[in-house]
């Protein structure tokens, strides 16, 4: 979504989100391959940017949720391999197949009805099957995994060319214990795969979470997400530290807006819908031009801060759909048409997407993704 002229906007830092991929090469080393994990918009950063960016960087490999997300990618000239991390539909055949495109497979149907498309197609398509070692979500179960390989071998225009798994506790400390045996179970199907399977089979189950706290997990192939666009998984640089001292990430994204009103207000003077918030004392307020409608969710109200000047400010009262007041009695003189940082940096402050999703009550994904979304994105 472009909306030109718009008093926001988000800022997309090209050369750290490269930074970002090659500290990760060096954390995995040179001989394990990277699947960059550009999903949902790059998760808010803009598909296809990112996808041309990391593959400057050296990304071979791209890890996206739909087929249509793929094709966007094909059309804009992409080379590599995409893996299609949800698979398709049964309306998507022919589509991976001219595209190209690897989906993750899980269901006898789809891959009877891709290779049917394939043969009559006369070429080959390459799939990773995916195996559920207890994530509960999406893959064939431990016991199936020997029924499906040979399915695959059997169907024409079908050829095995990853196996993968996903782990839903590699952040947490208290399911360490969980994730090694995840773990343990995965490898047991690849060497049991191994045995029978002469062919060259990438297997992956690695996020970033894993990527940072699981070595072990690495494999052939990692597939970091949030890590590319500068958090930590658990959002907590100072433990990731710990684990790879070598991996120094950046935030790619900053959310900035500015100042349209400068207002001075006597005590007791009530502020936005509801009044939730009542002067206190003689008051600079400042009006921005963003609101939930841009992302910067309700949720915020008397509770977010943002920079200006340099210097924290807090948001008084509710935000509203298009507007936000915030606090400047406390800092220097600031002017309509200043500059206010979101999300980012400005000076020696800066406010992370990991703050921002403590006062949204979530987490950093969810915050990047809603404010690119939102908001027109420009790349510097
Ligand atoms: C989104 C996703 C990833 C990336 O996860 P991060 O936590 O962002 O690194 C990896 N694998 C699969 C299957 C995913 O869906």
């Amino acid at each position: 979504m472009t909306q030109p002229l718009s008093f926001n906007r988000v800022e997309i830092d090209i050369s750290a989100l490269q930074a970002n991929f090659q500290g990760i090469q060096k954390t995995v080393g040179p001989q394990i391959k990277i699947m960059a994990v550009v999903k949902s918009d790059a998760y808010g950063h803009g598909l296809i940017e990112c996808a041309q960016a990391l593959y400057s960087a050296g990304a071979r490999t791209f890890g996206v949720a739909e087929v249509w997300e793929g094709i966007k990618l094909r059309r804009a000239g992409l080379k590599g391999d995409i893996v299609v991390l949800l698979g398709g539909s049964p309306e998507s055949y022919e589509a991976v197949i001219r595209h190209e495109l690897t989906p993750v497979v899980f269901d006898v149907e789809f891959l009877a009805g891709l290779s049917d498309e394939a043969a009559r197609m006369k070429t080959e398509v390459k799939v990773h099957l995916k195996v559920d070692v207890g994530m509960g979500r999406i893959g064939v179960m431990p016991n199936e995994v020997e029924s499906y390989v040979s399915l695959i071998k059997r169907l024409p225009g079908i050829s095995l060319s990853g196996m993968l798994s996903h782990f839903p506790g590699a952040d947490e400390i208290d399911s360490l214990q969980t994730t090694h045996e995840q773990l343990s179970y995965f490898k047991n199907v690849l060497a049991d795969l191994k045995s029978k399977e002469s062919g060259k089979v990438v297997s992956h189950i690695a996020n970033s979470a894993a990527l940072i706290y699981f070595p072990k997990s690495h494999l052939n192939m990692v597939r970091p997400g949030i890590s590319l666009y500068g958090y930590y998984p658990d959002g907590s640089a100072s433990r990731a530290k710990i684990a790879v001292p070598v991996l120094e990430l950046q935030p790619v994204m900053s959310f900035k807006t500015r100042i349209i009103q400068v207002k001075d207000l006597g005590p007791g003077y009530g502020i936005s819908y509801g009044h939730t918030f009542v002067t206190r004392r003689k008051s600079r307020i400042a009006v921005l031009p963003v609101g939930y409608a841009d992302g910067y969710l309700r949720k915020l109200s008397n509770k977010a801060q943002v920079l200006i000047g340099g210097r924290r400010a807090p948001v008084c009262g509710r935000v509203c759909m298009n507007a936000t007041l915030v606090d400047i009695t406390d800092l220097p003189p600031v002017h309509t048409g200043d500059e206010v940082v979101l999300l980012g940096q400005q000076g020696d402050e800066k406010i992370t997407a990991d703050e921002m999703a403590q006062w949204m009550e979530t987490i950093s994904y969810e915050v990047l993704c809603l404010f690119g979304s939102f908001n027109e994105r420009v790349y510097t």
